[in-house]
């Protein structure tokens, strides 16, 4: 799997539109401080459906969006797409290129889309699950990240040998299953009561 290109439109500093391609190998970004290096890959972790603010340098999500300067007008929305060539089919869907889209309005309104059609956050999750590609995972490593998992932090160590195993999306599955249980077992809680009136 490859990833090819990256399109930023009144992301954080990038207020014109700006495609960076991929090629194989290795991709090195260079720049003067603050020139916006760290912005391309925060642009990635957002497209995956970030939602920490934190993880993206901001206090709030209003804050991703450009914020103009003294001759250029802020940006009303925020708009990254990833594309993906998915060759060895580790992503599954029937499509070779993928492109996943995300909006941010300041309005509050936010979108996403797989290859041009709307879709839920929950579908670019599912998507990118136990692949090593999602907002939290190995496929992105900050300096941070390296120091939690020297130190074993929240379990940190453990979450990422079961992404790398393939058993993260069991267990979230298993959590959405417990939540419908009990939502179940209250339903029918519920009806006992009713039962009980009646009779
Ligand atoms: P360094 O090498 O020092 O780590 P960098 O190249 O990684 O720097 P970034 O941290 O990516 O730089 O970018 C910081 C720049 O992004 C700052 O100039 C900041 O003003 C700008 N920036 C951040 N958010 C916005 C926004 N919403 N609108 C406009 N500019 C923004």
């Amino acid at each position: 799997m490859l990833l090819t290109k990256l399109e930023i439109k009144g992301f954080k500093s990038f207020a014109d539109k700006t495609v960076i391609n991929f090629n194989e190998g290795i991709t090195g970004i260079v720049g003067p401080n603050g020139c916006g290096k760290s912005n391309v890959i925060d642009a990635i972790r957002w497209v995956l459906g970030e939602q920490k603010t934190k993880a993206l340098r901001s206090e709030k999500m209003e804050n991703i969006i450009f914020n103009g300067t003294k001759n250029r007008k802020a940006a009303q929305m925020a708009e990254v797409s990833l594309t993906f060539i998915n060759n060895k089919s580790i992503l599954p869907t029937e499509y070779n290129n993928i492109t996943i889209t995300r909006r941010y309005y300041r309005t509050g309104d936010s979108e996403y889309e797989l290859n041009g059609v709307k879709c839920r956050l929950k579908d670019v999750t599912n998507l990118f699950l136990d692949t090593g590609i999602n907002s939290n995972s190995y496929a992105i490593i900050e300096l941070k990240m390296i120091d939690e998992l020297l130190n074993d932090k929240e379990n940190s160590r453990r979450g990422l040998f079961e992404e790398a195993a393939g058993i993260s999306k069991f267990k979230i599955r298993k959590k959405e299953t417990i939540k419908k249980l009990e939502g179940t077992d209250k339903d029918i809680e519920r009806i006992d009561d009713i039962l009980f009136e009646i009779e």
